[in-house]
């Protein structure tokens, strides 16, 4: 089984599984890129994964759709062009001989949902969307920090070996705040050096996988002390012990840094 990321726009990755005959594509915002491989490859698309409502990850939806009668899977409570699949939390997915299992994400948007796959290859396989990113997370557009915070939870609680498949190449920038947030952070500083090296050659940072994001994405770190006097530093309002407040005051100064 291969896992390829397809570069789409300019930082969004629409993810590709197949065995040589048949594929999946995760979040295809544009038909173009999947086509391309689709035909480059000479596989057939079986299962198209729809994670959430954002044009750049279902643009490409209907057209695909129209191209190759994939069956199209997508967030229970979202809208998402039809005929679709209509998933949420402990549904499951088989496709490709794999078996996901769904996770209801919110924050990003309302509906967010996660594909996990516990058997792939000798380890798990995750596409979290604009959830998590390598070194951040996505911007609460309709959920609210509590629900972004009780979503990573979920995330980061899969195991270490988790390969973490998200839907944008951000990771440079997130590593330029995270360093911000915690300067003696000494995985995150040697994973900096990692990704700067990959992107100079022109290749993606992703997967990441969940054992490192736990030590160096500072929005999975909540409760370290760290992290918690880092983000009251910024907004003295916020107790160190109230992990959604850090969380709020991370997304916030996040927002704000350039
Ligand atoms: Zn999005
Ligand atoms: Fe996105």
């Amino acid at each position: 089984m291969n896992l390829l990321p397809l570069p789409a726009f300019t930082d969004n990755y629409i993810w590709m599984l197949h065995d040589g005959h048949q594929a999946i594509v995760v979040d295809p915002g544009d038909c173009a890129p999947v086509l391309q491989a689709l035909k480059r490859l000479g596989v057939q698309l079986q299962a198209i994964l729809v994670t959430h409502h954002h044009a750049d990850h279902v643009g490409g939806v209907d057209a695909l759709r129209e191209a190759t009668g994939a069956v199209v899977y997508g967030p229970a409570r979202e809208r998402i062009p039809e005929p679709l699949v209509r998933l949420a939390q402990g549904d499951t997915v088989d496709a490709l001989g794999l078996h996901f299992a769904v996770i209801d994400v919110p924050g990003h948007t309302a509906g967010h949902i996660a594909y996990y796959c516990a058997a792939f290859d000798g380890a798990p396989l995750l596409f979290c969307g604009d959830t998590l990113f390598s070194g951040g997370c996505g911007r609460l557009f309709e959920g609210t920090p509590a629900q972004m915070l009780g979503s990573l939870d979920q995330l980061a609680a899969l195991p270490g070996d988790t390969r973490v498949c998200c839907a944008h190449e951000y990771t440079l920038s997130n590593l330029k705040f995270a360093r911000a947030v915690e300067p003696g952070n000494a995985a995150l500083l040697h994973y900096t050096t990692q990704c700067e090296a990959l992107r100079a050659g022109h290749q993606p940072t992703l997967p990441s996988n969940m054992a490192l994001e736990r030590d160096i994405n500072p929005f999975l770190r909540t409760r370290q002390p760290g992290v918690a006097h880092a983000a009251q530093a910024f907004d003295a309002q916020v107790h160190q012990d109230d992990a959604v407040a850090v969380l709020a005051a991370l997304r916030q100064w996040k927002n704000e840094f350039r």
